[in-house]
């Protein structure tokens, strides 16, 4: 069996796992797709120390670092199920039970969950394609791109408010787009948004489509949902903001997650069963960025280690 078995192949699962490799005990790395998110991002200038990169040449250094440990890397593997000791069919006094979709079961004393999150999409024409080519989903990591340019942000909920206040800072101007009738977010956010000069809130829009030249997006298509007419926005970028969804569907019942899915974890990164931690994206720990996963990684696997000593 594992001392530790990290769940997850991004960079909080990458970090963990060297963390734990480190201290010389056996660990193990279950992943769907090593790098997670970051193989889909294109340019990186937030990850501190490094001016510029690019998401797969990231990956490429995470996957050489924890592969100069000793680290059992099980890779392009999906876990379905976690199981305590002594619970539902897992015989083990103390050890943690994580079945993969293969069939396989993996044993640990334990276990830290790194399975991240996926931005909702729009699911709309041009999206997929003009992604990283003015279609964004990270205020933090891709705003400054759209210096002086116009662009709109997708979502009247919190997150929707606070990036089109964000890009408000120093873009040409925002459109927010409101599927809804009214915006979602707290009252001091729309109060900001609304005193800003070069904000234009729309809402009842439902977006139809991104629009471009074949190489980059030029603008947005919406129904006004009132009048049922259509619309259209030139525009250089725009920001979907309708949700972060953490890859948490396969531990529910299991542990305590928030109401929107993500895994309670306290500040030691232990969750509410014993021997589990979580870091990154998949957990409560606001702001969702490749520099907090990495830290939140190595905070979980210390956590671990301090609880191993315990035992
Ligand atoms: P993830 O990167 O989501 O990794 C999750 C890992 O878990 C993957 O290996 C996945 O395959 C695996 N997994 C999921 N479910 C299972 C399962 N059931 N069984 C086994 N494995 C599983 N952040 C920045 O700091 N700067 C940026 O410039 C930036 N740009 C971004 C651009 C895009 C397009 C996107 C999508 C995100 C961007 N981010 C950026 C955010 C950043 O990528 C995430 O915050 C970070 O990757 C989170 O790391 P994580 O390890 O928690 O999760």
């Amino acid at each position: 069996p594992f001392d530790v078995l990290v769940v997850g192949g991004g960079p909080a699962g990458a970090s963990a796992a060297i963390y734990a490799a480190r201290k010389g005990i056996r660990t193990g790395i279950v992943a769907e797709r090593f790098g997670g998110q970051v193989m889909d991002t294109l340019g990186i200038e937030n990850f501190i120390s490094v001016k510029e990169t690019e998401g797969p040449k990231l990956v490429m250094a995470l996957e050489e670092h924890v592969k100069s440990y000793d680290v059992e890397i099980i890779n392009l593997q999906r876990a379905v199920s976690l199981t305590e000791p002594g619970k539902h069919g897992n015989k083990n006094e103390d050890l943690i039970e994580l079945k993969l979709e293969s069939g396989a079961t993996l044993r640990s004393k334990s276990v830290i969950l790194a399975t991240g999150a996926r931005w909702r999409e729009l699911n709309v024409p041009g999206e997929k394609e003009y992604r990283g080519k003015g279609v964004a989903y990270c205020p933090h990591c891709d705003g400054p791109l759209f210096k002086g340019k116009p662009v709109a942000v997708v979502g009247g909920g919190n997150s929707g408010v606070e990036a089109a206040i964000d890009l408000a800072n120093f873009v040409d101007h925002v459109t927010l787009l409101q599927f809804d009738t009214e915006l979602k977010a707290d009252a001091v956010l729309q109060k900001k948004l609304r005193s800003l000069h070069n904000v234009t809130i729309i809402t009842s829009a439902q977006t139809t489509e991104v629009t471009g030249d074949g190489n980059k997006m030029n603008g947005l298509t919406y129904t006004d949902r009132v009048t049922g007419e259509s619309k259209h926005l030139a525009l250089d970028g725009v920001f979907v903001q309708i949700g972060l969804v953490p890859n948490s569907d396969w531990l529910k019942g299991t542990l305590n997650l928030s109401k929107y899915g993500e895994v309670e974890v306290n500040h030691h990164n232990a969750t509410s069963l014993p021997g589990v931690f979580a870091a990154g994206d998949v957990t409560t720990t606001p702001y969702k960025q490749i520099i907090i996963a990495m830290g939140e990684g190595a905070k979980a696997s210390l956590g671990a280690f301090d609880y191993l000593i315990r035992q």
